[in-house]
């Protein structure tokens, strides 16, 4: 097996100024694929605007030689998105593979979230992979082929004190990926989510000290790119990713237990005393789709 390489594609990385994605948008291009580096340049929350942290990786890329162009759109509207992808194809010609990577977080408990700490995290975790996505959709059906990433987060997954929001919108992607799946796979369109842990400036006041310095983002890029190549023609899967630590994750559905044949009444005291069948996970497995479960109700 030779080198992944990227020649003759374009991909676009969102949040590509700084942490992970700019990581990604780096080995992509020193891989050969020419890259729009997407980056708003905010704070961590969400709030300001600078053009330095995408032009910064954009002067890094050139500096060896690779093909890069700097996008300082919001991914967080259906316009950005648009915007997004134009500056592929007039700089490129093309996309092929998109990472939607950008992020932000206003961590509240639920009784201080207000309605706008909700909002501006589904609009850029949630909203903003729809809007990129939705605008290079065509142009990725049109070739077939095409390599999404999504970026959802352990907290989404398995929980995390105060980040309602931000926990929501991360899992809101892994329902974005299942439906999306089915949707690219006759068009060699692949969607995939990753659930990174990674050293930035995200996380430095929230893991612990020592966690944090071993968690090197350089980690995470590996996985990514991989599941941006051609070769992976794995879609619909959800990836942990930390410090060498790569595993698959899935939300799984198990057998359970069938209380009459479904044309009786069924009482709530029936339910009790199967509780604990009803919340095995035993012989649970991953299903490809909605459809899929309907085997279990005969
Ligand atoms: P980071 O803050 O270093 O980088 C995120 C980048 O996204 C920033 O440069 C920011 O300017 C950009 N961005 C924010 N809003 C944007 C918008 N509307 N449009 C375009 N760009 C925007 O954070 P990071 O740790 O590198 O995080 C990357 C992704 O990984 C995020 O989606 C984050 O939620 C996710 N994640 C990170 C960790 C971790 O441990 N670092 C854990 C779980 C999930």
């Amino acid at each position: 097996m030779g080198e992944i390489r990227f020649d003759g594609k374009v991909a676009i990385v969102t949040g590509a100024g700084r942490g992970i994605g700019r990581l990604y948008a780096l080995e992509l291009a020193r891989r050969g694929a020419a890259v729009v580096v997407n980056d708003l340049g905010g704070s961590r929350d969400g709030s300001g605007r600078d053009t330095a942290p995408a032009q910064s990786v954009v002067d890094e890329i050139r500096s060896f030689g690779g093909k890069a162009t700097a996008s300082f759109e919001s991914v967080a509207t259906l316009e950005g998105g648009e915007s997004i992808v134009k500056t592929a194809l007039e700089s490129f010609g093309t996309v092929d593979i998109v990472i939607n990577n950008a992020g932000i977080l206003a961590d509240r408990t639920i009784l201080k979230m207000s309605e706008k700490d909700w909002d501006i995290v589904q609009d850029v975790n949630l909203k903003g992979s729809f809007s990129v996505t939705r605008a290079a959709f065509p142009i990725l059906r049109e070739k077939k082929f095409g390599r999404i990433v999504l970026t959802s987060s352990g907290s989404g997954l398995y929980g995390n004190f105060g980040q309602t929001n931000y926990a929501a919108a991360k899992m809101g992607l892994v329902g974005f990926m299942n439906a999306l799946k089915h949707e690219g796979a006759k068009y060699n369109i692949t969607c995939n989510t990753i659930a990174p842990l990674a050293g930035s400036r995200l996380t430095e006041d929230v893991l612990p000290p020592d966690l944090y310095k071993k968690l090197r983002a350089e980690a995470i890029v590996p996985l990514v790119l991989y599941l941006s190549s051609e070769e992976c023609k794995d879609s619909g899967m959800i990836f942990n990713c930390a410090a060498g630590w790569f595993s698959r994750t899935a939300m799984v559905c198990a057998p359970g237990v069938k209380i009459g044949e479904g044309m009786r009444d069924i009482s709530p005291e029936e339910v009790r005393d199967s509780w604990s069948k009803i919340t095995s996970l035993e012989n649970a497995e991953v299903l490809g789709s909605l459809v899929e479960s309907f085997k279990f109700i005969g």
